[in-house]
């Protein structure tokens, strides 16, 4: 036992000791675009150059799911916050958040609000600078307000991708979320999978190109993952119901130590949450339920940040034992889904 003991010490201070060499590591830079509607035959029929340029450099899958209802907001809601509906309860689109909850969150933070990955990472690195950009307002309903440092509300596609290519130029944030809407509008006027659709993907496909150039010129590809998605396709005029059409979705991930090819693993789109926390190096709440997509890193990348969670630990001990310092609340009894948020809210 006592020799045991000794080899645990010493592999704990080696760590320890790496630890404090690598700590020059730079903090990463995530971007993600978020085209509404975006449908994987809208990736393979359109016209989207950037986009198989994203796919030929990173790691991707077109086979990626959504989460029942097919609808916004219970996407959105469950790529943000790494659960699905039955632990954030966000199960329609509402003008009010009240009015899109119809079961209470498992877990709540200070907002009240099941966890976004916003608020995960504001918390645990309280000095990032955090941006989201988005085209259809409602999306703001879906993250505690205090969480990003701008969160901005612009019509239409080609203004949000300039306000954001702005402000990232400005002040390069660590992480920025980027919301498109001009494919599922066109989708809902002229069907999923119409000449119309096809040239809506294709301009978002610019748009995703606009991004890349930024990075390109700012000499940031190297240090900045960036990541492309959407909250469901859909079929007809319509999205909502439980087709492979509406609830397969793309998944396309681009940066320092991403695999190029695609990603033989399952991914759902609570998974992009738990993937932006493994990249930030950040625990995630326990009522959580996506898993970071590992093996779209390299096995170097990988084997890097293991090491990096094992010498901020110190002692070894297991990944997740941090979480339980995070005083995510739990619902009190006698509370509903119209506690969300909670009473004291308003003090
Ligand atoms: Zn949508």
């Amino acid at each position: 036992m006592r020799k045991t003991a000794a080899v645990v010490l010493w592999v704990c201070w080696v760590a320890v000791a790496y630890g404090q060499k690598a700590d020059v590591r730079p903090v990463p830079h995530v971007i993600i675009i978020g085209v509404d509607g975006l449908s994987v035959e809208g990736v393979t029929v359109a016209r989207t150059p950037r986009l198989h340029d994203l796919m030929a450099r990173g790691a991707w899958t077109l086979e990626a799911r959504g989460v029942m209802p097919t609808l916004s907001s219970p996407n959105w809601a469950s790529m943000i916050t790494g659960a699905g509906p039955e632990q954030h309860g966000i199960t329609s689109n509402g003008v009010l958040l009240q009015k899109m909850v119809t079961l209470p969150a498992v877990c709540r933070d200070e907002d009240g609000m099941f966890p976004t990955m916003f608020e995960v990472l504001r918390m645990q690195r309280p000095s990032s600078r955090i941006a989201i950009f988005h085209d259809w307002p409602g999306f703001a309903d879906l993250v505690e307000k205090h969480a990003p440092n701008v969160m901005q509300h612009e019509r239409g596609a080609d203004k949000t991708t300039h306000a954001a290519i702005d402000y990232w130029k400005e002040n390069r944030p660590e992480l920025m979320f980027v919301h498109l809407d001009n494919v599922d509008h066109t989708g809902h006027e002229y069907s999923w999978g119409s000449r119309e659709y096809n040239k809506a993907v294709a301009d978002a496909d610019g748009y995703i190109g606009q991004f890349i150039d930024m990075l390109k010129d700012l000499d940031a590809l190297d240090s900045t993952f960036v990541l492309v998605t959407s909250d469901h396709g859909g079929k007809g005029r319509e999205h909502g119901k439980n087709s492979l059409q509406e609830i397969q979705i793309p998944w396309i991930l681009m940066g320092p130590g991403v695999v190029q090819g695609k990603v033989a693993a399952s991914v759902y789109t609570f998974d992009t949450a738990a993937t932006v926390a493994w990249i930030f190096d950040i625990n995630a709440p326990d009522c959580w339920i996506g898993r970071p997509i590992v093996s779209a890193f390299t096995a170097a990348a990988t084997t890097a940040h293991n090491q990096e969670r094992h010498d901020a630990q110190g002692n070894c001990g297991p990944q997740r034992m941090f979480t339980g310092a995070i005083a995510w609340g739990l619902p009190q009894p006698g509370e509903d889904a119209l506690a969300h948020p909670p009473a004291n809210a308003g003090k």
